[in-house]
């Protein structure tokens, strides 16, 4: 197959922070990056060196994107499978729209996961309020009732305590069709980001260790303080999850490791992921630079990490009271600062990243916890 070599025009669909990482990693390897997204303004958007404004269906526009590119490949998964379909009869695309239909879909995705005998929590499916009238195993409840479609940092999500909530929960979630999952015992969360290539070849990003604060990634820590047993199990997964989605790209699966030391997978993203944005400083090779390499069918660049090392997300609660103080942040030798350019920052807006290397994961949490509590 033939390499597409820096120079080259690559599309990309959506306008996010994973986007403006991406267009800057395919910009510095020489490659020009062409955007699609229906804002106006976007952090890939204004970085890009093209930018159609339109939506992701729009006919003339992906037009546009697959006659001017040499490949598309997408920063999210809520992007229309059917821009996917459409622009792949033109030019290469990756990931698979097939991956990406499966991977936007809750319902799709678990059923996907369980017929394939991966471990996910206990779910049933609930398509519509007829659903409820049946009765529902107690084992379900306590529970998380989770909408299938365009949820995403704990948002279309609903705790049931029994039975009795679910009705009021699905009306409150609009009577979407959902997934209501068994709430668990969690130990502590861990995200692999498997790149899978045209050739097959696969590497892994080292194991992240992931805190959530109200539903949304606030720290990663890598690599991940959870046995050697528990990282091989979870790359060996990610690796059997890109293999039967016969996936090409970076994609990112999420785990939960539960009090008794079993492994679940939680959910997939077929896209570089939050908990890789450490990987942008302290891996030879980034998630971006790496989806970028598989798009252009590359060889793969090394994961290997420079230093042990904690991400930190910045949300929009941070400026309430104005510009955060950035000196915290480049005051530290060793930490890194990472702004999106979003204009607004509103409460629970990813707005940035800082991550922190140190000698140890232990020194690298004390440091980014040290620089959070003083931006607050
Ligand atoms: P999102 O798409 O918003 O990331 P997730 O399904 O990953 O949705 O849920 C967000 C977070 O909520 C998870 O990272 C985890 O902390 C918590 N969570 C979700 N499902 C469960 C569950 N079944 N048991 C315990 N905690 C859960
Ligand atoms: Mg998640």
């Amino acid at each position: 197959m033939n390499r597409i070599l820096p120079g080259a025009m690559l599309g990309l669909l959506g306008g996010g922070q994973l986007g403006r990482m991406f267009t800057m990693a395919a910009q510095s390897m020489g490659y020009r990056v062409t955007v699609l997204d229906p804002s106006r303004e976007s952090p890939a958007g204004s970085v890009a060196d093209r930018h159609l404004c339109a939506d992701y269906l729009d006919v003339e526009a992906l037009h546009a994107l697959s006659t001017s590119c040499a490949a598309v490949t997408t920063e999210f998964e809520n992007v229309p499978a059917g821009a996917l379909q459409f622009l792949e009869q033109h030019c290469l695309v990756s990931p698979p729209p097939h991956s990406v239909s499966i991977a936007q879909n809750r319902i799709h995705e678990k059923q996907f996961l369980a017929k394939n005998g991966f471990p996910v929590a206990p779910f049933i499916v609930i398509q519509q309020e007829s659903d409820l009238a049946k009765e529902i195993e107690a084992a379900f409840f306590p529970g998380i009732l989770k909408v299938s479609q365009l949820g995403y940092d704990g948002k279309g999500q609903i705790s049931v305590s029994t039975s009795h909530e679910l009705p009021a929960a699905f009306n409150r979630l609009q009577q979407q069709p959902c997934v209501l999952e068994q709430l668990l015992p969690l130990a502590c969360e861990i995200s692999v980001i498997v790149a899978r290539g045209f050739d097959g070849q696969i590497t892994h990003f080292p194991v992240a260790e992931n805190q959530h604060a109200q539903g949304i990634l606030d720290i990663s820590i890598v690599p991940a303080s959870v046995p050697e047993t528990i990282i091989r199990q979870a790359r060996e997964m990610a690796t059997d999850v890109a293999i039967k989605l016969d996936y090409r790209g970076v994609l990112c699966i999420e785990f939960f490791v539960l009090t008794d030391g079993r492994l679940l997978i939680n959910e997939m993203a077929p896209r570089p992921h939050n908990s890789g944005h450490y990987s942008v400083d302290a891996c030879i090779t980034s998630q971006f630079e790496q989806q970028a390499r598989i798009l252009c069918r590359l060889p793969q660049g090394s994961t290997a990490l420079h230093a042990p090392c904690v991400m930190v997300n910045l949300l929009g609660d941070l400026w309430q009271s104005g510009e955060p103080d950035w000196c915290k942040v480049l005051e530290n030798p060793s930490a890194k600062l990472h702004l999106y350019g979003k204009h607004e920052a509103r409460v629970g807006r990813k707005m940035g990243h800082f991550t922190v290397m140190a000698d140890t994961v232990e020194l690298a949490l004390q440091q980014a916890k040290s620089i959070k509590c003083s931006l607050t």
